[in-house]
């Protein structure tokens, strides 16, 4: 019996004319995932992508496979399903095999049957009454119950093969990478900014990574912290860029010469202007930051408003609205949170203020950074920029 991996399409359904696009980026990212694992074969029908081993080893790895592609924007459920040919013999056969196994003793079920071949000679429902009987005549202590089944067995009849499943996951839900353009993401070592770039890459965003450091005031291990978060991110979008500038000087500057109360506000001010010119060098149209309104002094309304008018590109803030916990909840399903708490410093706590400004005047701030030789400043600092990419399988470093 041939297991297979159905992935049935998300939101890609509703998409009009330019379908085919969100469809080959699709079918590009399981073919990436599927091309490290083994040989599998990958084409798109009736809006499902249909991931089938080729080989024996392929087989076997399926498990491997299966794990990857929950990964995948773009789909809203993926299943294993047994492929068998169009005849209800087999189709009975494959069901009785391939589903009765997995019940657990004694539970109900409900059959269902989809036709989209409506050429076969039986109906849905005649289908999966059909099927349904197949199972009860291998497992006895399991019962049908229409209403409140502890398990739905799906029965599909589409145009090459019959599929038989019983248990649909959750898909990654959003539309794929790359489908919305590519953003450039503010990554510190906490626990916002890998969220937001998720929430982001969900959404089709493709992005490249800035790290801004602070030698001496920062360290080595939190300069690799921020590369392992990076690294992590590549199990959904397969590799980031991470750049990396040096605020060293721009702190020390604003530290000797600037009213303290101001220091947060106006270094991002700095990284916004930076993180533009990245941007703009790396053909990114957004900055991703992991920003919550409110949930600490630089991130007052007013204090945004103030940090954003340094920026060139526009600022997309997916956490703005989400509380601590929820942030959390996600990290820790991403699988960043364990390295986001590890605690190592960040530049934004280097020399901050005793009482930082929460209604923030943008006046008072250009005053404050008029004090500073802003332009030499970033000169100096964008002349400090380098780049390591992280990739999902491993490759050597460039
Ligand atoms: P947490 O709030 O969980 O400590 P955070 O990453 O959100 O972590 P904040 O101080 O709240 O840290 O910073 C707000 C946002 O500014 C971050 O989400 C990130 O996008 C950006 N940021 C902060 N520090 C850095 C940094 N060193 N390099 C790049 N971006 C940074
Ligand atoms: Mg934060």
């Amino acid at each position: 019996m041939k297991e297979i991996i159905l992935c049935k399409y998300g939101e890609i359904i509703l998409k009009g004319a330019n379908k085919a696009t969100f469809e080959n980026l699709l079918l590009k990212e399981v073919r990436r995932r599927a091309a490290a694992i083994g040989n599998y074969s990958v084409r798109y029908m009736q809006s499902t992508v249909y991931v089938e081993p080729m080989d024996e080893d392929a087989e076997l790895s399926i498990e491997d496979m299966y794990d990857q592609i929950k990964r995948v924007f773009g789909f809203a459920g993926i299943c294993k399903a047994a492929a068998c040919e169009k005849n209800m013999k087999e189709i009975c056969k494959t069901t009785a095999d391939y589903v009765s196994s997995s019940l657990p003793y004694g539970c109900s079920f409900r059959a269902e049957a989809k036709r989209s071949d409506k050429s076969f000679p039986l109906s849905s429902p005649e289908i999966a009454a059909e099927a349904g009987g197949a199972i009860l005549r291998v497992r006895p202590d399991v019962k049908v119950d229409l209403k409140r089944p502890d398990v739905t067995v799906r029965i599909e009849v589409r145009d090459k093969a019959a599929y038989v499943h019983a248990g649909q996951d959750k898909g990654a839900g959003g539309i794929p990478l790359g489908s919305a353009g590519r953003g450039l993401l503010l990554l510190s070592g906490g626990i916002d900014s890998p969220v937001a770039g998720y929430m982001m890459m969900k959404r089709g965003l493709l992005l490249d990574a800035l790290h801004f450091e602070s030698f001496p005031y920062t360290s080595e291990p939190a300069r690799e912290k921020v590369m392992t978060l990076a690294k992590e991110l590549t199990e959904y979008c397969g590799r980031m860029k991470v750049h990396v500038i040096s605020l060293t000087r721009i702190q020390e500057e604003i530290r000797d010469k600037c009213d303290e109360d101001y220091f947060t506000l106006l270094l991002r001010r700095f990284m916004m202007k930076l993180a533009s010119r990245c941007a703009e060098e790396n053909e990114c149209s957004a900055l991703v930051t992991g920003e919550s309104l409110g949930q600490v002094a630089s991130q007052t309304l007013q204090a945004l408003c103030a940090t954003e008018t340094a920026a060139t590109v526009p600022i997309f803030r997916p956490c703005i609205g989400l509380d601590k916990d929820e942030i959390v909840q996600i990290s820790r399903k991403i699988g960043t949170f364990d390295t986001s708490i590890l605690p190592y410093e960040d530049c934004c706590t280097v020399f901050t203020p005793k009482h930082p400004k929460t209604r923030p005047e943008l006046e008072k701030i250009l005053a404050e950074e008029a004090k500073l030789d802003f332009e030499a400043l970033i000169e100096d600092a964008w002349n400090s920029r380098y780049a390591v990419t992280k990739y999902q399988f491993e490759r050597k470093e460039r």
